[in-house]
């Protein structure tokens, strides 16, 4: 039989995806991503984006970005470890473990990229890494790059972990074992059970890792998921990005010095893949040090976050177990899912469906993501258009 050519692989799928209403449509926006944005001259309320405390488009960060351009050029020049490493990336660093209260921390580009090599840079093919079912795409390609068995436990199920923690160290088959999760669950908004993970890995002697991009600025006074539960000795990978609420680019690992250390010389793409650009490590570093002095930030987040989630509920939305203000509106179908979606941008609200393989096939959901610069007024047009289009499509 004649094997398929690449075209007619990718035409065969690319229309099987649109006819089971799962294939993603890109807008390009025309302006920043703040609380309004415009598409294709259109503007509207935007509810999709994980600029969570509105920092993406904050003078102070614009500021330091600007003067770290005049000072350093727009590019690091460099991988990290030959001589890419400026004294910013340092700076920040130094700011980022203070801010999770570590010996340590080291930063990467993304928040991808830092699960995938630090993941790898610890657990080889004699571990196993115990993952919970709804873990980001990230931290499930780190695993699998690290070769390491990889043991699913149910979402935030401890009995599930309790028991898969067990039979793996019982096996005595692996040399060193893992648990890692969310921090906070982006497609749900809800929070990982940190207290109960890390008393199930001192009994298992499980290596603990948090990926806290969705918690960072968001919980524990803004420290994070691990701080919130007053856990930051007790974890040892205490993983986040820079990229949502830090409001630019990047990703990190904080915890203790050897732990560090060692990612420093073992992580790929820390030594494989050219240091954060200056502007963008220069702003991370202002936004972080914002952090540190003030929830005034914080505090406007999770006052808009409160108010959309009990308007929506009242109006008779499903939004879930959210504990933070994350709000899924679920609508189950995937091609309703998408079409619920489209009428709300049609009335001006950008409020992006998550359909399958985002998450579990027949809970499509329409995620608003409300942040600290949206105002009372802004939350109201959107809980209006809620309401239309929600009676309009048999929703509520
Ligand atoms: N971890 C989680 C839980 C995420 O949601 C994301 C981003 N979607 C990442 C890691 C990757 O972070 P970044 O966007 O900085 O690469």
């Amino acid at each position: 039989m004649p094997s398929k050519t690449l075209d007619q692989y990718l035409q065969e799928n690319l229309q099987d995806l649109k006819n089971r209403g799962l294939y993603n449509v890109i807008d390009p926006l025309d302006s920043a991503n703040g609380p309004i944005i415009e598409i294709s001259g259109r503007e509207l309320i935007n509810l999709s984006s994980n600029n969570y405390l509105g920092l993406a488009t904050d003078e102070r960060l614009k500021e330091v970005a600007i003067e770290a351009v005049q000072e350093y050029g727009v590019g690091a020049g460099a991988v990290r470890t030959i001589n890419g490493t400026l004294n910013l990336h340092v700076k920040l660093e130094e700011k980022l473990a203070e801010f999770k209260n570590t010996e340590a921390a080291i930063a990467f580009q993304s928040g991808f990229n830092c699960n995938m090599g630090a993941i790898s840079a610890v657990m080889d093919k004699n571990d196993a890494i115990l993952s919970d079912e709804l873990n980001h795409a990230s931290i499930i390609d780190g695993c699998r790059l690290s070769r390491a068995k990889i043991i699913r436990f149910n979402h935030s199920d401890m009995d599930d972990l309790r028991a898969k923690a067990k039979e793996a160290k019982e096996s005595g088959q692996y040399k060193k074992i893992m648990v890692i999760t969310d921090g906070v669950f982006s497609m749900d908004g809800d929070i990982a059970k940190l207290p109960e993970i890390v008393e199930i890995a001192k009994e298992y002697d499980l290596i603990t890792y948090v990926d806290d991009a969705h918690g960072s600025g968001v919980l524990g006074k803004g420290a994070g998921t691990v701080k919130h539960f007053g856990l930051s000795d007790q974890v040892d990978f205490q993983m986040g990005t820079l990229s949502k609420a830090i409001g630019v680019l990047g990703g990190y690992v904080a915890g203790k010095k050897d732990l560090i250390d060692w990612l420093k010389v073992r992580a790929r793409p820390f030594l494989f893949s050219t240091a954060l650009s200056p502007a963008d490590t220069a702003a991370c570093l202002k936004a972080v040090s914002i952090l540190m002095n003030s929830t005034e930030l914080q505090d406007k987040l999770w006052e808009n976050g409160r108010y959309l989630k009990k308007s929506l509920k009242d109006l008779g939305f499903d939004i879930g177990q959210s504990e933070t203000p994350i709000t899924p509106c679920i609508i189950g179908d995937e091609v309703k899912t998408q079409e619920f979606s489209k009428r709300l941008n049609e009335e001006g609200v950008y409020a992006k469906s998550i359909v399958f393989p985002t998450v579990p096939r027949g809970t499509g959901r329409v995620r608003n993501m409300p942040t600290a610069a949206h105002t009372k007024e802004m939350l109201d047009r959107v809980i209006s258009i809620y309401e239309k289009v929600g009676k309009e499509m048999g929703v509520i």
